[in-house]
């Protein structure tokens, strides 16, 4: 019987713990939103991120700059949001355009406004066991293993993909709950074989239909980080039709992984806000 893992649902629980957990503690959380250009895409992502903030009670504002400036000009303005003592949070909406360098943009922001957890500093903290803020998307797919009590402890977890967002990341936080981690990329030979051995699957590869049925374990986990636009120009995933089928649990695409991602990006800037004022939320989420 193979079930779905509802993100959707998972992620409105997590907005709506935002929501109490700030309006409980008197906290008032602020987000900077940084959108360079006019790439569609990107219009639509910072649209659900401020209706997100809506829903949580949490401020935010757009800053919306023309794709023609120079990077330097970008750069100094995420230094004046970081300087700005009500911003509790900023994101820098990727991709930039092509002209500018997004490591030299992102490393304007200071690792305690970093909801995104992009900057080294977080990266570092993450790698060594100490994080403060998790990057979205790994710990919303940990949230939602949690919410079903996946178990993953001594479980075999193959990740397919090793982006600095999703693959490695997401490889780093099964292991701090003690999964026995494979990481697979484009070079990895026989990655049929490997991923047929996971209790967990991810798929994290932006390769519509590269997981097929004969790739996965009767009863494995199917976790599809992908988005990917199939020929008809519907929103697809990682994994075919079938795949999903000979698993337990699934994530849907739409409705599974990319609303997590939403709501653990909530959860951050909560998170941020209480730490740079000191404050102990003892937060049930808290991660
Ligand atoms: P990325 O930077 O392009 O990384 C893709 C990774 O997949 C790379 O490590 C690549 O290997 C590997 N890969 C690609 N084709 C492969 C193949 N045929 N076999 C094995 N490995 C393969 O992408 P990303 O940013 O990590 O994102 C991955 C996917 O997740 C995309 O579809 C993206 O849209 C989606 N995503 C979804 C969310 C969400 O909220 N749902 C958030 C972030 C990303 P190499 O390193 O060898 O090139």
């Amino acid at each position: 019987m193979t079930h779905i893992l509802d993100g959707k649902m998972v992620a409105a629980k997590v907005k709506k713990e935002v929501a109490e957990t700030l309006k409980a503690n008197g906290l008032h959380a602020s987000l900077a939103v940084v959108l360079v250009g006019d790439d569609p895409a990107s219009h639509i992502y910072v649209e659900h991120k401020n209706k997100d903030c809506e829903e949580c009670g949490v401020f935010c504002r757009t800053h919306w700059m023309d794709g023609n400036f120079k990077q330097d000009f970008v750069a100094n303005y995420v230094q004046s949001l970081a300087r700005n003592n009500d911003i509790d949070g900023i994101l820098v909406q990727l991709p930039l355009p092509e002209h500018m360098n997004a490591a030299k943009v992102l490393a304007e922001i200071p690792p305690e406004k970093d909801v995104d957890c992009f900057t080294t500093a977080n990266i570092g903290r993450l790698y060594s066991g100490d994080a403060f803020l998790k990057p979205c998307t790994p710990a919303g797919v940990m949230r939602l293993l949690d919410e079903y009590g996946i178990p993953l402890s001594g479980k075999h977890c193959v990740v397919i993909g090793r982006s600095n967002v999703v693959g490695k990341p997401m490889a780093q936080l099964l292991l701090d709950e003690n999964a026995t981690v494979t990481v697979c990329h484009s070079k990895t030979e026989n990655l049929r074989d490997i991923c047929r051995s996971a209790d967990v699957l991810i798929a994290a590869a932006g390769n519509p239909g590269l997981v097929t049925r004969d790739m996965v374990k009767d009863g494995a986990v199917i976790v599809d980080v992908g988005m990917n636009r199939n020929a008809d120009g519907k929103l697809c995933g990682d994994c075919t039709r079938e795949a999903y089928e000979v698993s337990r649990f699934y994530t849907p695409v739409p409705g599974g992984v990319g609303p997590m991602t939403r709501a653990m990006l909530m959860q951050n800037v909560m998170m941020a806000a209480a730490n740079r004022r000191g404050l102990d939320l003892n937060y049930k989420g808290e991660n």
